[in-house]
């Protein structure tokens, strides 16, 4: 059985006292043990306050994004090496919103995803198809390209310590969610598709998270599904009550 993992993308949110005062509360409602792994993305000059509030916790922390060379004149961009440096273990790559408004494609995704392993970050690769692509029938097969364009050509030890975020981007930040079995219906051809690229074993091994709209009223019909492993948060995570409840109702 694969262990549940939820985590919060607090996006553009939380300076440093906010941030230390919410991850404070997290820790603190965590404190009686979950079997799920928690991981909190805080923006990049709120990641050190975060990092010294769950110190000695089960919480990890994860960077929101990083540049895809290892060092060099990119002015205002954040390398793999100083987010690990602080003591992050995850990065996201490929977020909607990075997408979608600073126009992220495969092709600098792909860079973004290496590297970050590369440092020795975990990767949360984030997929999920536009309304319009879901409407017209094609959800499925956009998300098996977005999978394949990056993912294909990573080695076992590499694939292995990626998670995917199936994001349906209709979903993200609007309250509309996907019904437990579309749902449920993507994470099952995601895990097909990593079955066809690398194996059953890394296929079954997979953590698929489920993101957009998560919220104590619908974690719990979410997380029954056998193919979704936990949830990617962002409105939601920004309250320590219902992030604590997403986290309780995901536990397996
Ligand atoms: C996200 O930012 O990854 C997300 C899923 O946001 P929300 O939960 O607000 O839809």
């Amino acid at each position: 059985m694969r262990k549940s993992v939820v985590a919060g993308n607090w996006k553009m949110n939380m300076n440093n006292k906010e941030g230390a005062r919410l991850a404070g509360e997290i820790v603190n409602g965590l404190k009686d043990g979950f079997d799920c792994e928690v991981v909190l993305f805080p923006s990049f000059t709120t990641i050190p306050s975060v990092l010294e509030v769950v110190r000695g916790s089960s919480v990890s922390v994860g960077g929101q994004n990083l540049y895809s060379e290892s060092s060099g004149a990119f002015t205002g961009e954040i390398s793999a090496d100083m987010l690990k440096e602080l003591g992050c273990e995850y990065v996201l790559v490929g977020h909607s919103e990075r997408r979608h408004i600073f126009g992220e494609d495969s092709v600098i995704l792909s860079k973004k995803l290496r590297i970050a392993l590369k440092y020795g970050l975990s990767p949360f690769f984030c997929v999920g198809e536009l309304l319009e692509q879901r409407e017209s029938g094609i959800a499925g097969d956009v998300v098996e390209r977005q999978l394949r364009e990056v993912l294909e050509g990573l080695d076992e030890s590499e694939i292995s310590r990626v998670k995917i975020a199936y994001e349906p981007v209709w979903a993200i930040g609007t309250g509309k969610t996907a019904t437990a079995s579309d749902a449920a219906d993507m994470h099952s051809l995601i895990r097909e598709v990593i079955e066809n690229i690398f194996s059953r074993t890394i296929s079954q091994r997979m953590i698929i998270m489920y993101g957009g709209s998560v919220k104590p009223a619908n974690a719990a019909e979410l997380i029954k599904e056998k193919d979704i492993d936990g949830a990617l948060v962002g409105g939601a995570a920004l309250r320590a009550d219902s992030f604590l409840e997403i986290i309780r109702q995901s536990v397996r």
